[in-house]
């Protein structure tokens, strides 16, 4: 079994409203947040409530709560306004994509005309 929030987890004490945290967007199972250091004029972290490191650990069974990230992301977007212009949907995933916080997150990039390349 899966743990369901670490006590030690920054988004998961985001999650539990610790902070105060404004919630761009959110559903049962997931909240969209502004990223502390954005890097485009809309930068929003789709987050699960249900702590998961990464992209790793999502597995078949899981397959819902994927959908419903990416549905949250895509609300993010059309509420930000940035549907027209094209956004960015990425998740890093470990030591090599630069993952720095270690409970699963989307982030939601647009606002600007983001670099073609992808790493
Ligand atoms: P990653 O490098 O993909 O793990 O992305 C982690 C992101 O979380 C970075 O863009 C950070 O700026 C962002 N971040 C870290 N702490 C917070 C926080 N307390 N609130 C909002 N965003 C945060
Ligand atoms: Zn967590």
């Amino acid at each position: 079994m899966v743990e369901q929030t670490d006590p030690d987890c920054i988004f998961c004490r985001i999650v539990r409203g610790e902070f105060g945290t404004a919630f761009v967007a959110e559903s049962d199972t997931a909240v969209a947040i502004r990223d502390i250091q954005p890097q485009a004029p809309t930068h929003v972290l789709v987050v699960p409530r249900r702590h998961l490191r990464s992209l790793d650990e999502v597995k078949s069974e899981d397959r819902q709560l994927a959908g419903d990230l990416l549905a949250l992301a895509a609300q993010v977007a059309r509420q930000e306004g940035i549907v027209e212009s094209g956004y960015r949907v990425l998740t890093n995933n470990g030591p090599d994509a630069g993952q720095t916080v270690f409970h699963l997150h989307f982030h939601v990039l647009g606002g600007r005309r983001l670099s073609g390349g992808l790493g």
